[in-house]
């Protein structure tokens, strides 16, 4: 028995035989040259070659099912660009007519310089971009070399132990029970995937593919980030029984879906959920969402070279409008910068400092053309059901009032031509910068309501970039300055009578969830998988004693004694 760590980025634990993928065996690369009089042969040989591949990956996307994760077609489509895109295919054919390299040697070295300039780059998701482009450079490789692609992994369920896989392969391995691979971080497709997949997952394992063996017994707990390889009987026992009492918690939860989420004192709470792409309303809805607190609209535009135009927007937001009809859907508008780089269209506002830079509603104003084209989608969009507009990262009043002007403008443009929206749709506004808390009243005298993004205020209250690991234990929600920022927004909303929700992680915390009870909080929005856990722990909270214990502490001059408050929630 020994174990091998690894990060966890997909939970839960299962117990299963390993099955190790055939990607393990590197494809020779063969470097030789070729005569000039074969350049084109060569060339075409290339292309044949990517033809292959795309067709291969048009193949996987027209076999997905149904049920494939929603950003499964994404994934392909990140592959097919690249295999369009010059800076690989123009370069490689490049390299065969001037330095008459073979078709393998140019594909592999382009492969391999392209892959070291995104792993220069520090934004960790763009870094993990190198690893997309050296994926389908094998894929091409193996077709030049006649060889299958790395699927062979059988049909029997079984965990699923690699170096490394290629999203396409792994849409193909839908009977898997888990993930151990060794390359990859929490952003990687591969991670992504596997959440999407709600199976157990580790990546960053090492050489855990070189240690693990077929059809060894393996224990792999994603909460934990560790696989267990040949556990003895007694760890065996320890993790059935830690399995077991999952499954009953799991199905314990399960009855609170249609329970109203009502504390013990009688205080109504609105629990919504948080999503990416619209194919997660199934999720928000089997959870038992109200709404759609938070449509995080940028997913639709990271990961691709063009800027989706209005008509895929729309379809998108009409599709999660239209699955959670009746109920709201809240769509935040375009919120990039920081850690979720948009890519080449950015590149004309470079930035010193992206955290404090052209982010968000400022990027957006600064953007106008982008920005209409995402308001019309909305308004558009927001003729099939519920809708509500969402602002991200105010800090002055003037971007409300600007942003208006573009809501009022894409209204007009969309009357002009006849088209259907919400003439009433409601305008929010987020608050995540410690100006804004502070100021919170007069957002919401000017707004429809507010809705607080934890995750932000956090990170510009107490300097700490929230993406940063080194400071990570710095990042503290509980620290007092956050709480009385969460408190001010709230009275704020309350003082003009409008409604307030909190949407960072914060609100799919329980502990934390019943902090904002007592703060007066009554909307959350969280990730559909946090939605239950939550609503049990504030049916068993009373809002009226809790909030009197909390005022007791929360007094700037006795920070000390908040620390044994919380301890107490806990118990
Ligand atoms: C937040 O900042 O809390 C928030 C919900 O927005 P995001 O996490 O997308 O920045
Ligand atoms: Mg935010």
């Amino acid at each position: 028995m020994f174990s091998l760590h690894g990060i966890g980025v997909s939970a839960g634990i299962v117990v299963a035989r390993a099955r190790l993928l055939g990607s393990g065996e590197q494809v020779d690369v063969p470097h030789y040259h070729i005569a000039a009089a074969e350049t084109e042969a060569e060339v075409a040989r290339l292309e044949d070659a990517m033809r292959l591949v795309r067709q291969e990956m048009r193949d996987v996307a027209a076999q997905l099912p149904d049920d494939a994760p929603p950003e499964s077609r994404a994934l392909l489509e990140v592959h097919a660009m690249l295999l369009d895109d010059p800076a690989l295919t123009g370069e490689a054919a490049k390299a065969i007519r001037l330095s008459l390299w073979c078709a393998e040697w140019a594909v592999s070295t382009q492969a391999a310089e392209l892959g070291m300039q995104f792993e220069a780059i520090e934004d960790p998701y763009l870094r993990e971009r190198g690893r997309d482009v050296r994926q389908v450079a094998d894929r091409v490789l193996r077709t030049l070399a006649g060889m299958p692609s790395a699927n062979a992994a059988g049909d029997e369920p079984a965990v699923i132990v690699a170096s490394d896989i290629a999203p396409a392969d792994m849409l193909q391995l839908r009977h898997a029970l888990g993930f151990v691979i060794d390359q990859g971080g929490v952003t990687s497709h591969t991670a992504i995937l596997a959440r999407g997949m709600n199976v157990p997952a580790i990546v960053g394992a090492g050489r855990a593919s070189e240690f693990i063996r077929d059809d060894d017994l393996l224990i792999l707990d994603g909460h934990q980030g560790v696989v267990i390889v040949a556990p003895d009987e007694a760890m065996l026992g320890e993790y059935r029984n830690l399995q077991a009492r999952e499954a009953l918690d799991r199905q314990r939860l399960l009855r609170l879906v249609h329970v109203p989420c009502i504390s013990l004192d009688g205080e109504r709470i609105e629990l919504q959920a948080n999503i990416e792409t619209p194919g997660e309303a199934r999720e928000a809805l089997a959870a038992g969402a109200q709404g759609i607190g938070l449509f995080r609209s940028e997913f639709l535009f990271l990961n691709r070279s063009r800027l989706p135009d209005e008509e895929e927007q729309y379809q998108a937001y009409r599709d999660a409008i239209e699955a959670m009809a009746p109920r709201p859907v809240t769509i935040r508008t375009l919120d990039v910068g920081a850690d979720k780089a948009l890519g080449g269209f950015q590149d004309a506002h470079p930035t010193p400092n992206p955290a404090l830079g052209l982010r968000a509603i400022r990027f957006c104003l600064a953007e106008p053309q982008m920005f209409i084209t995402q308001l019309r989608a909305i308004l558009r969009a927001s003729a099939h059901g519920r809708a509500r507009l969402l602002i991200p990262m105010l800090a002055h009043g003037f971007e409300v009032d600007q942003t208006i002007e573009h809501i009022e403008q894409a209204k007009a443009q969309l009357r002009q031509q006849g088209l259907q929206y919400d003439e009433a749709i409601p305008v929010g506004g987020m608050v995540e910068i410690p100006a804004a808390a502070i100021c919170a009243a007069a957002f919401a005298r000017q707004l429809d309501f507010l809705s607080i993004g934890t995750n932000d205020l956090i990170q510009y209250t107490l300097a700490i970039d929230r993406a940063d690991h080194q400071v990570a234990a710095l990042f503290n929600p509980f620290h007092p300055a956050v709480l009385r920022l969460i408190q001010q927004t709230i009275r704020g909303a309350q003082q003009h009578g409008k409604p307030v929700a909190v949407c960072g992680e914060m609100a799919g915390d329980p502990k934390a969830a019943q902090v904002l009870l007592a703060m007066g909080l009554r909307q959350f929005s969280m990730h559909p998988a946090h939605l239950l856990r939550v609503k049990q722990s504030l049916l068993r909270a009373d809002s009226t004693s809790l909030q009197a214990r909390l005022a007791r502490v929360l007094v700037l001059e006795d920070f000390d004694r908040l620390p044994e408050f919380l301890e107490q929630l806990e118990a």
